[in-house]
């Protein structure tokens, strides 16, 4: 089993991706690849359960090569990995905090990109999303966080 958190600041001009999912709003999370939060910690949880170290040790801040990258791309990578240490997802449970925009319509959308880059099933994916009841900065609109628990079992 493995936890994670990760959270980036909301930014204008910035496309908004979460879960793999392009969402349409006034402004993006900030960070060095998509910066799709949900999938970070996703990325996170699933490496931290093989304890095969954080997704800043195998995708670099700074690294041309991760620039604007597709964080989906980064959890198909990572999911190999961990296939190719003997592992494979049992089941993730995200909790997304965000104010706005409202989430609730893209969640089926990000579950099935998340089990897609996974190669699971959209039933061992569960994403759910909270405003936080508007305290910190999540709740206050200023950055989204993610929290996530991933488990793997042997192949
Ligand atoms: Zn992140």
């Amino acid at each position: 089993v493995g936890i994670a958190y990760d959270a980036h600041p909301l930014q204008e001009g910035r496309k908004l991706v979460l879960g793999g999912v392009t969402i349409p709003f006034d402004s993006g999370l900030a960070g060095w690849s998509d910066g799709d939060t949900v999938t970070h910690a996703v990325i996170d949880a699933f490496l931290g359960a093989a304890a095969l170290g954080d997704i800043g040790s195998h995708f670099p801040p700074g690294d041309p090569r991760f620039k604007d990258i597709s964080s989906l791309e980064m959890l198909r990578q990572v999911s190999g990995e961990l296939a190719a240490h003997g592992w494979r997802a049992v089941n993730v449970d995200v909790t997304v905090v965000a104010i706005r925009p409202m989430l609730g319509s893209y969640i089926p959308l990000m579950r099935q990109a998340i089990a897609g880059a996974l190669d699971t099933t959209v039933e061992n994916v569960s994403i759910k999303a909270s405003t936080a009841n508007g305290l910190g900065f999540a709740g206050a609109g200023d950055g989204i966080a993610a929290h996530a628990v991933a488990m793997i079992e042997g192949i």
